[in-house]
């Protein structure tokens, strides 16, 4: 069985509570993926003073010899490419396909940071003064503490991870406890690639205490979230209170917009993949379907049909299409919203139960046909496969509608009218914008965030990290 230490200063260690949590894999209850330690804040507290010490020497060097350190990570993490997809999938249920293209992307993100080493920090303005020279120039944080979700446990540590390092910042990373084990996993490739003692730190434990005490300590120059609003909500407000820079990325209620004039299968496929992959649990999942009323009965008897289709079961199998919800409360999260569909008047035409109870969390995929978009099933977050499907008579009706919410991540419309994806990019309240494509996919040499309560607005990956991770100065020299 793996046990999980905490990465600090260099080095594996013990926490002194003593305390360890199992993880579990949600397809197959009976199996221990392993254990995490439940540190406490002094652990942390020595997790980043290390950081604290290393940051000095860090961001002397140059960017090309970060860099060379983020190209030998990827290099090894592509070596141990099977074993991390392989944990990640065990440990919160997406099927191994879909782990190892995370997995692919990881590398592909420390590739491309590694190369962000030698690209412009800064510009030159024309000053009024023709005797003097005026530029900008941009500098580390210092201390970025690093908070992440189990959702993306390969992708999105490393989406903060590399951008934070490659800038010049030294890094303490809490990862999702339910995905603990995978983030130490990749922390063993960085300890392999010699990275200097302290650069990087992992502090494992409840998001309450360790994720907190990051939020909360003086010598955490800035943190980078992504989960829940409520979380990503209380680390704003500590980290705004002492002046630490933040960045949240937080909830979706994505919708898809089906025109009258979509390809019907393309729509179809991609509202099914963008609804169902990852057992729905993506922040640019789909959960809102609008349809034109004259696609709509077609397309509804197609979406039902291909859904009754998927296969749901063991994350490992071939041919499985879903794996199971990543945790018990995930699962039942799921049911209650299911339930409440069904309280509020929306109609069942797909899913909706528990399925293979003896093995693990699993659900099938579930779609309802609704009118009333007040419902609760169409204004919050399930992050599970569930869709909230609606016919509507216009493009602007769906708009409308699909605006109606309090987030804004991603959002598609399938149509071949030039005009309505022009008013659709116009009008959309989202920061990712697919047009016949799914809600979900981010390609990650291209900003992505939202707006709205999605986001601090903020924008991560490409090289729109690097407003994030660095401060401007402004140097005028005469
Ligand atoms: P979560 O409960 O907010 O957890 C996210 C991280 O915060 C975990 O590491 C968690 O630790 C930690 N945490 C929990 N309570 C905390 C506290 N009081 N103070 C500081 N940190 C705390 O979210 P989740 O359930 O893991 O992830 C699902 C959510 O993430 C969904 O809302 C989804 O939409 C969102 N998400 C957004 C994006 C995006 O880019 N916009 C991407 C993926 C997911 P523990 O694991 O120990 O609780
Ligand atoms: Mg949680």
């Amino acid at each position: 069985m793996l046990t999980a230490l905490n990465y600090i200063n260099g080095k594996w260690s013990e926490t002194s509570t003593g305390n360890t949590k199992e993880n579990v894999n949600p397809g197959n209850v009976n199996e221990v993926v392993g254990s995490y330690q439940e540190s406490d804040l002094h652990d942390l507290n020595q997790a980043v003073e290390a950081a604290s010490k290393a940051k000095k020497a860090w961001k002397k060097l140059s960017g090309s010899n970060r860099g060379e350190y983020l190209y030998k990570v990827a290099d090894i993490m592509e070596e141990r490419s099977e074993e991390i997809a392989l944990i990640a999938s065990k440990e919160m249920g997406k099927t191994i396909a879909e782990t190892r293209g995370e997995t692919t992307r990881g590398i592909a993100i420390l590739r491309y940071y590694a190369g962000e080493g030698m690209r412009k920090v800064g510009d030159v303005i024309p000053s009024t003064d023709a005797s003097a020279l005026m530029f900008t120039t941009r500098v580390p944080l210092g201390v970025v503490g690093v908070i992440t979700p189990w959702n993306f446990p390969v992708a999105i540590p490393i989406w903060k991870m590399a951008p934070a390092l490659i800038y010049g910042n030294t890094v303490v990373i809490k990862p999702a406890s339910e995905t603990a084990l995978t983030c130490v996993k990749i922390l063993e490739c960085f300890d392999d690639a010699n990275l200097p003692a302290g650069v990087i730190n992992c502090v494992t434990g409840k998001g309450s205490v360790i994720g907190q005490g990051i939020a909360e300590h003086t010598k955490v120059n800035g943190i980078t979230f992504t989960g829940s609003n409520s979380v990503g909500k209380q680390i704003g407000h500590t980290a705004f209170e002492r002046g630490a820079k933040y960045q949240l990325e937080m909830g979706g209620k994505n919708p898809v917009i089906v025109a009258n004039d979509a390809d019907l299968n393309i729509a179809v496929e991609a509202t099914i993949s963008g609804a169902f992959k990852s057992t729905g649990q993506k922040c640019t999942a789909t959960s809102r379907v609008f349809v034109g009323s004259e696609i709509y009965p077609a397309f509804k008897e197609q979406l039902v049909k291909r859904t009754n289709e998927l296969l749901v079961g063991d994350s490992l199998a071939e041919g499985t299409w879903m794996g199971p919800c990543a945790s018990k409360s995930q699962l039942a999260t799921c049911l209650e919203y299911i339930n409440k569909g069904i309280e509020e008047g929306a109609e069942l035409i797909a899913g909706g139960n528990q399925i293979h109870h003896d093995k693990g969390y699993f659900i099938e995929p579930t779609i309802f046909e609704c009118t009333d978009h007040s419902q609760t099933i169409a204004q919050e977050e399930i992050f599970g496969p569930v869709i909230a499907l609606f016919k509507v008579e216009s493009v602007n009706e769906a708009l409308k509608l699909a605006n109606d919410v309090e987030y804004g991540l991603s959002a598609s419309i399938f149509t071949t009218n030039i005009s309505e994806m022009l008013t659709f990019v116009e009008d959309i309240e989202a920061g990712l914008l697919r047009i016949n494509a799914e809600s979900a996919g981010v390609e990650l040499q291209a900003p992505f965030g939202g707006v709205k309560q999605s986001s601090s607005h903020s924008r991560e990956q490409g090289e729109a990290a690097k407003e994030f991770f660095t401060s401007i100065k402004t140097v005028f020299l005469k």
